[in-house]
C-alpha cells in the first residue's frame, strides 16, 4: 500500500480489486487513523482525507440516524476496536463538505497480521440513501392512506383484501384483522355481486371506475350509499395484480339530496296550491284543495277541515273536507266535540302537535267516548292548526292524523301554519265573492221584477194615449204632444224590453223561434226603418246581393241589427255615415257595421259584452244601460254565431257578428 499524490491508494492486487469496485471501503490502523480508501469512499465523503491523519471516519461530519452529532470514537470502526467484537448494522449520516448527506450502514471488519496480531480495521460503507428515501416514501402514503377520511382497500385480482384503512374500519365496521384476507364479497350486498365482477373486469383490463355510486354493506347489514373509485395496481413490470379501491360515504350528500328533492317538492306543491286557492272562490273547492296539500305535505295519513261552524242540528265543528279517509268513515261517528282535545284549535289558541295523542293528559276526558270513539281511523300522531280570518275569526281547523306516533315536525307546523294563513285569505276572498254574488243575484232578482211590473203600467199608459189621440181632432195642438208622449213611452218600453230580456237571459228563459230567412233581406229592411229616425246619419249597405238563407229567429236578429246600427249612430256623434256590409265567408253569413265615432279601448273590448258595462270615458254621457251589446251576445252565440269588435279610441269601431248559413 503506497501513498501518491497525498491520496491513499490501494496498491496489490487485492486492493487493485477494492479500489475498483462501487462500495466505499477504507482501512484503519489500530490507533484508529485511516490509512488507506478507495475513490467510492471518497466520493461518498465528498472529500480525500490525507492518509493517516483522520481517525476511524473520512467524513466531513457524521450523525446518527435520529440525527444527533457522532464522534469519531463512536464510529462503528472504534468500538469494533475497542471491544474486539464486529459491530455491523450502524446506520449513520454523514454530511459532506457541500453539506448534502447520505444514509450508510457500517460494516467493519478487523484484520489480523500473518501472527494473529490485530493489524487493523477494514470498514465497508453501504450507501443505503435510495432506500431510506423509499421507505419515508413508503411511510408517508401509508400515514396519509391511515388518516384519509375515505375508504382505502387493496385487494387482489381475486377479491381477497390486502389493506383496509381506519377509514374502511369505521364505513363497513370490520376491523383491518378481520377484513383483510377475506373477500371483499363480505361489503358487496347480494343483489350487486355482479358490479364487483364488472369492475374486476375493467381492471383486469388496465381501466379504472371513477365516482361510482352504489350501496355497499355495513357488518351490520345496514346499507351504506358509496361513491367508488377503483384502480388498477400493478408490479414493476407494470402487470395489474390487484385493484384500490377508495370508498367515500355519501349517506350525508344523498341524505342532504334527499332533503332538498323534498323542499323542492314541497315548495312545488306550495307553488301550485297557492296559485290555485288563489284563483278559486268556491268555499269548498279551496278547502278541499288546502286540505289535500297539507294531508301529501305532512305525509299525513289523514287530513280533515273541520268548520268553526253549527250545523242545521246544533252540532258543532262541521266536517267540511278530508283527505285519506271517506266522509262516511266520520259521519257514523257524528261529528267531533267540543273536546279538550278539539277546543283549542277552535278557540284559535294555536297550533296543537302531539306525538302520541293516547298518552296526551287531554285525551279521554270526555264523555260518551272518552277518546276516539270506536270504529275512528286510527289517529295517533295528532296535528291541529287553527285557520283564523283576517278579522280575527276562527274559520275552522286544519286536523291530521297518523296511525304511527311522531310523524309531525315543527317543520311541518310551520308550513302548515304558512298554508292556513293563505287559506285563510282565499277563504275571505271566497266569503266576500259569494256574497257579491248574493248581492248580484238579488240585483238581477230585482231587475226581472222591476221590468215585469213597469210593463204593465207602460202598455196601459200608451193604450190610454192611443185613444186620447184618435178621439183628439185633426190638427190640434195636443196631438203632437200625445204624438211625443207616445214615442217617449215607446222608448221606455224597449228600455223595459231590454231589461225583460235581461232577466230572461239570466234565467235562461229566452226563447227563440227558428225560421229560414234570407239575412240580405231582413238586413235591408231594418236598415230602411232605422234610416228613417237616425236622419243625422246616412246608412249605406255593401252586399253582392246574392241571398245568404239562414235558419234563425228573425226577431232576435233584427234586435242585434238595430242594436248595432243604434250604438254605431249613438257612438259617432261627429260623424255624418254607417258604413254597412254583409258577406260570405267559410260558411257564415257576416255582418260588418262601421262607424267613424269615439272608437273603443282596446282594454274594453271584451267587457263591452258584459252586463250593464259602460266604458267611463265621452261615452258614458251618451244616455244607455250597457245591456244591449249584453243581450246581443247572447242571442247571436245562442244561434251558433259569433260577435266581436274591431276598434281602436278614436278611430271609430267596426262591429261584425256571423251567423252559420243554413246547410
Ligand atoms: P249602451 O249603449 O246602452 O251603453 P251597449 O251594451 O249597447 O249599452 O254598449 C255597451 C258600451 O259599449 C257602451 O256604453 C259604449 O261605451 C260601448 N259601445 C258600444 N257600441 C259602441 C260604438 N259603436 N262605439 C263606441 N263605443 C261603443
Amino acid at each position: 500500500m503506497t501513498s501518491t499524490q497525498g491520496k491513499v491508494a490501494i496498491t496489490d492486487t487485492a486492493s487493485v480489486q477494492i479500489n475498483s469496485l462501487p462500495i466505499a471501503v477504507y482501512i484503519c490502523n489500530t490507533n484508529g487513523y485511516i490509512t488507506a480508501y478507495n475513490t467510492a469512499a471518497a466520493k461518498l465523503w465528498g472529500t480525500q482525507p490525507p492518509a493517516g491523519k483522520t481517525k476511524w471516519c473520512g467524513a466531513h461530519r457524521a450523525y446518527s440516524a435520529n440525527g444527533l452529532p457522532l464522534m469519531p470514537e463512536q464510529n462503528a470502526a472504534a468500538r469494533t476496536m475497542l471491544t474486539g467484537v464486529a459491530v455491523t448494522g450502524d446506520e449513520v449520516i454523514i454530511e459532506r463538505p457541500d453539506g448534502t448527506t447520505s444514509y450508510v450502514l457500517h460494516h467493519p471488519v478487523i484484520m489480523y497480521g500473518e501472527g494473529g496480531e490485530i493489524t487493523g480495521i477494514t470498514n465497508t460503507l453501504i450507501d443505503i440513501t435510495a432506500q431510506k428515501q423509499n421507505e419515508s416514501k413508503q411511510a408517508m402514503l401509508a400515514a396519509i392512506v391511515q388518516s384519509s377520511d375515505d375508504a382505502i382497500i387493496s385487494k387482489t385480482l381475486d377479491g381477497i383484501i390486502t389493506s383496509w384503512n381506519q377509514a374502511a374500519e369505521k364505513l363497513f365496521g370490520y376491523t383491518e384483522q378481520e377484513a383483510i384476507g377475506r373477500s371483499i364479497i363480505m361489503v358487496i350486498p347480494y343483489d350487486r355481486l355482479s358490479e364487483e365482477e364488472l369492475i374486476i373486469d375493467r381492471v383486469r383490463n388496465n381501466m379504472g371506475v371513477e365516482h361510482f355510486e352504489t350501496l355497499r354493506k355495513h357488518k351490520n347489514r345496514t346499507l351504506i350509499p358509496i361513491s367508488l373509485t377503483v384502480s388498477p395496481i400493478k408490479d414493476s413490470k407494470g402487470n395489474v395484480i390487484g385493484a384500490s379501491k377508495i370508498a367515500r360515504d355519501i349517506s350525508r350528500q344523498k341524505q342532504a339530496e334527499e332533503q332538498l328533492q323534498h323542499y323542492a317538492k314541497n315548495l312545488e306543491i306550495l307553488n301550485s296550491f297557492g296559485k290555485e286557492i288563489s284563483e278559486d272562490l268556491d268555499v269548498q273547492g279551496i278547502l278541499q284543495k288546502v286540505t289535500d296539500a297539507t294531508t301529501q305535505l305532512t305525509g299525513a295519513k289523514f287530513g280533515a277541515f273541520f268548520y268553526n261552524k253549527l250545523n242545521e242540528n246544533g252540532e258543532a265543528y262541521m266536517l267540511y273536507t278530508l283527505s285519506g279517509a271517506t266522509k262516511e268513515a266520520f259521519e257514523k261517528l257524528g261529528m267531533p266535540r267540543n273536546t279538550a282535545v278539539f277546543k283549542p284549535t277552535f278557540k284559535g289558541e294555536g297550533i296543537i302537535r302531539v306525538n302520541d295523542i293516547t298518552k296526551d293528559p287531554r285525551y279521554g276526558n270526555n264523555a260518551p267516548h272518552n277518546g276516539m270513539p270506536t270504529g275512528h281511523l286510527p289517529v295517533v300522531s295528532y296535528m291541529a292548526v287553527p285557520v283564523i280570518s283576517k278579522d280575527g275569526t276562527v274559520i275552522g281547523g286544519l286536523l291530521y292524523g297518523h296511525p304511527e306516533a311522531g310523524k309531525f315536525t315543527h317543520e311541518h307546523e310551520l308550513l302548515i301554519t304558512g298554508v292556513a294563513s293563505q287559506a285563510a285569505v282565499s277563504l275571505d276572498n271566497a266569503k266576500l265573492y259569494e256574497e257579491v254574488r248574493m248581492l248580484n243575484a238579488k240585483k238581477d232578482e230585482f231587475i226581472g221584477l222591476a221590468s215585469h211590473e213597469l210593463k204593465t203600467p207602460v202598455t196601459s199608459i200608451n193604450g190610454y194615449l192611443q185613444i186620447i189621440e184618435r178621439s183628439l181632432p185633426g190638427n190640434d195642438r195636443n196631438t203632437a204632444f200625445i204624438a211625443k208622449a207616445r214615442m217617449q213611452v215607446s222608448k221606455l218600453s224597449s228600455l223595459i224590453a231590454d231589461l225583460l230580456d235581461v232577466s230572461k237571459i239570466i234565467t235562461g228563459q229566452l226563447p227563440l223561434s227558428h225560421s229560414d230567412f234570407d239575412l240580405g233581406e231582413l238586413l235591408a229592411e231594418s236598415v230602411e226603418i232605422l234610416q228613417q229616425t237616425h236622419i243625422s246619419h246616412t246608412l249605406t249597405i255593401e252586399d253582392n246581393g246574392k241571398p245568404l238563407t239562414i235558419n234563425a229567429d228573425q226577431q232576435r236578429v233584427e234586435q242585434v241589427i238595430i242594436n248595432l246600427v243604434s250604438n254605431a249612430v249613438k257612438y259617432s256623434p261627429d260623424a255624418s255615415k254607417v258604413n254597412i256590409k254583409l258577406f260570405e265567408r267559410d260558411g257564415y253569413a257576416v255582418v260588418a257595421i262601421q262607424d267613424f265615432g269615439i272608437g273603443i279601448d282596446q282594454d274594453d273590448h271584451e267587457r263591452i259584452f258584459s252586463r250593464f258595462y259602460r266604458v267611463d270615458n265621452i261615452a258614458a254621457h251618451i244616455s244607455g244601460l250597457g245591456i244591449g251589446l249584453y243581450i246581443c251576445n247572447e242571442i247571436i252565440s245562442r244561434h251558433k254565431g259569433r260577435l266581436w269588435v274591431h276598434s281602436e279610441l278614436g278611430q271609430g269601431s267596426t262591429f261584425y257578428f256571423e251567423l252559420p248559413l243554413r246547410a
